[in-house]
């Protein structure tokens, strides 16, 4: 799951990192408001940045300064509603804005072959790290932490002073152990600092001082845990949710979205990559992988034909169920019944087998379903029919 970036951040001053303060705002008067409170407190200007899942939300313009509350009045209008990555701006950060020295990169990703967390780090921030790696691969310093120890001081030590930053020692390993703490923590996929900056700062006596701030954050929760982090679930992003997923998790299917144009259900997670293949093999392609899970009942298969047809792409639906707990003649009710509610005609042939199979396939021919009794010619047969209704269509 991803967060947005105002999520991210509190899960990092959690772990006790340093993030300039900020506001979240989802109209231009909000922003406004928000602008003013950090004006009133002494700022001179502050940073607008739009509230989007993607990256590079700074070069597509959504991420602007402004000195007035006027201007950020303007830059607010201009950065809500406006579309990054096909992905329209609904909300924004409102923060002081940094006086940046330098920007740098640290990061930490699940290195699953090496079974260990592994931290990126690099002095060229702020621009997208793959192209640091493809221009100047040296210039990024890696280095594993252990899952049970977390990363060590020393680690921590060798790793600020790689990047050249020893005159910011103290700070620079609390982060880079807070990061590895925020990965832990959460169970986290990927937690991402660009940029981590050195910023000037103004000290009480008019002196000025530098420090290291984490000015965005990115962070990624394993979708597998997430059943461990209900305090998380609050941080799911509906907005940007797509509505397929959503229906999906409701209903408790596990769905994703293809390409191809035959709609695949299938109970099982084997069992639907099997079908996908033997849909390849028969020179279709499938439109998704689902898995309807164990002990599907009616309500189930309506909503996972819901889900499939949902899908303008798709031609023909292969059922491919092999009953164990699941009742092959409750699949079947479940498909006349969502035949008779759907709005799209789409052929639809069937293969179930195992736990009431006869009852299933008495109900499907009695309600003129085309049924398969061996796999291939399920396949072969829905290949065939999403090559007719194409033709047709
Ligand atoms: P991204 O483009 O989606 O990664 O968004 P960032 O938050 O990383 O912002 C992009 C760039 O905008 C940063 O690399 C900085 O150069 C700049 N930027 C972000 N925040 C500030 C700020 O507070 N002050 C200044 N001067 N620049 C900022
Ligand atoms: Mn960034």
């Amino acid at each position: 799951m991803k967060i947005q970036e105002a999520d991210a951040k509190t899960l990092l001053l959690a772990q006790g990192l340093p993030v300039p303060p900020w506001e979240v705002a989802r109209t231009v008067a909000d922003t406004r408001a928000a602008a003013d409170r950090f004006f009133a407190a002494g700022n001179e200007m502050v940073v607008i940045k739009a509230q989007v899942l993607v990256g590079g939300r700074g070069k597509a313009g959504g991420v602007k300064l402004a000195r007035s509350a006027a201007e950020a009045e303007a830059v607010a209008g201009a950065i809500l509603g406006m579309s990054i990555k096909g992905i329209t701006v609904r909300k924004v950060l409102v923060a002081p804005a940094a006086d940046i020295v330098r920007e740098f990169y640290l990061s930490a990703v699940l290195d699953r072959s090496a079974r260990r967390i592994l931290l990126m780090a690099s002095a060229e921030g702020g621009v997208e790290i793959e192209q640091v790696a493809v221009d100047h691969p040296e210039a990024i310093v890696t280095l594993h932490a252990d899952p049970a120890l977390g990363l060590m001081d020393w680690q921590a030590r060798a790793l600020a002073f790689r990047l050249g930053l020893g005159a910011h020692l103290r700070q620079a390993v609390g982060i880079a152990k807070g990061v590895v703490r925020t990965m832990l923590a959460n169970d986290a996929d990927l937690v991402e600092i660009n940029p981590l900056a050195i910023v000037r700062e103004r000290a009480a006596d008019g002196s000025t001082v530098e420090r290291l701030a984490a000015l965005d954050a990115k962070v990624t929760i394993d979708d597998s845990a997430l059943a461990r982090h209900p305090e998380l679930e609050a941080m799911r992003d509906l907005d940007e949710e797509d509505p397929t997923d959503l229906e999906a998790r409701a209903a408790g299917i596990s769905f994703i979205k293809l390409d191809g144009t035959i709609g695949c259900m299938v109970n099982g997670a084997g069992l639907a990559m099997t079908t996908m293949d033997l849909v390849k093999r028969a020179g279709g392609e499938p439109a998704n992988f689902l898995d309807i899970g164990g002990g599907a009942r009616a309500d189930k298969v309506a909503a996972a034909t819901r889900l499939i047809l949902a899908d303008p792409n798709v031609r023909a639906i292969l059922v491919n169920i092999f009953g164990g707990i699941t009742r092959g003649d409750e699949v079947a009710r479940g498909l006349i019944e969502a035949r008779s509610v759907q709005e799209r005609s789409v052929p639809m042939v069937v293969r179930i087998v195992g736990t009431n199979a006869e009852e299933a396939q008495r109900l499907l021919r009695a309600a003129n379903f085309q049924t398969a009794v061996s796999l291939d010619e399920a396949a072969r047969k829905a290949v065939a029919a999403a090559g007719s209704a194409g033709a047709a269509a």
